[in-house]
């Protein structure tokens, strides 16, 4: 029996009350749905003791420890909580205020096509390439020195297991402000290719943090951001520095960061044992140094006028500020 666009429409519909907003289940559940398929079915499938749950439940380092611990923490709701009070609520107040701005332009959306399968894989495509724009300049915003204070605590893994995907620190949560300027906000992508987005995405993501030896052909050189091609931004390598920064390296191709050669990385992290050896003095230590530097360049323009007061003093005939 063919299934009619409205069959479709219902069956998406049932499968996103489901999976989203099931007040049990929802995106936390399939999130961790995702992950543990993954860790049982490397298990199963490749060598043991290069396997996530090797890692994380045998062999375990202290980086994989906090990728644990950091996962658990996150799940529970403890990061959120970080991300409010460390950010003193700027990161979800700002981002609320930047969802109720682009409401405001519901008008002016373009509604993706939602009536069958190729409609709803087309809707997800343009989703997953408009949304990975934007998502390559906040990543590349990370790498600035003043977000580096805490983008560094995710690339100072020295191994790579599916829940490194997770080790964020709650700052990165500050450029949620920014995302009404996402070219997102101007399309309308209906549920059903929202649900995809949930499942690839979460698979991309947690696949990108493994050291699965997958490159994925060209779909992983232009699309879905393959192992392979997120283990090189990881690498400690000069030649692999600053690369590979987006899910979707057709971006990375486009603002010329793409990294294609042949060599693989010698070791992953940041060179620098301190998450390693006193995680939490380290995580304390770079979210000072963050707010310090935040509050340097925030005061820039005080400092500014203050200079040119101080010229002015010290020279009557010079211009005011
Ligand atoms: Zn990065
Ligand atoms: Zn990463």
């Amino acid at each position: 029996m063919p299934i009619d666009a409205d069959r479709l429409q219902y069956i998406y519909h049932r499968l996103w009350v489901f999976f989203v907003d099931h007040h049990l289940l929802g995106p936390p559940a399939v999130v961790t749905g995702v992950v543990i398929s993954l860790i049982a079915g490397e298990a199963l499938f490749r060598d043991w003791n290069k396997t996530t749950a090797y890692r994380l439940f045998v062999r375990r380092s202290t980086s994989a420890k906090i990728d644990l611990v950091y996962y658990l923490l996150q799940y529970t709701g403890v990061v959120t909580l970080l991300e409010i009070v460390l950010s003193f609520g700027i990161a979800i107040g700002g981002n609320r205020l930047g969802n109720a701005a682009a409401e405001q332009l519901h008008w002016a959306r373009i509604t993706l096509p939602s009536d069958g399968i190729f409609e709803i894989a087309f809707s997800f495509l343009v989703y997953w390439i408009t949304g990975g724009l934007f998502g390559y300049w906040i990543h590349r915003m990370y790498h600035q020195p003043l977000f580096w204070n805490v983008h560094r605590f995710h690339h100072a893994a020295p191994e790579l297991n599916f829940l490194t995907a997770h080790r964020v620190h709650p700052l990165e949560s500050l450029l949620r402000v920014f995302n009404f300027l996402s070219p997102l906000i101007i399309l309308n992508v209906s549920e059903s290719a929202m649900l995809v987005a949930l499942f690839v995405g979460n698979f991309v993501n947690f696949c990108q943090h493994s050291e699965l030896p997958w490159s994925w052909g060209w779909i992983g050189r232009w699309i879905f951001a393959s192992p392979l091609v997120h283990q090189l931004h990881h690498s400690t390598d000069e030649e692999h520095r600053d690369s590979n920064f987006s899910n979707c390296p057709l971006w990375d191709h486009v603002f010329g960061t793409w990294y294609g050669g042949a060599k693989k990385p010698t070791e992953y992290g940041i060179g620098d044992p301190g998450y390693d050896r006193q995680p939490f003095r380290q995580f304390a230590h770079d979210t000072l140094v963050f707010y310090k530097s935040l509050g340097f360049v925030l005061s820039y323009p005080v400092r500014k006028v203050m200079s040119l007061w101080e010229v002015r003093a010290e020279n009557p005939g010079a211009p005011a500020p």
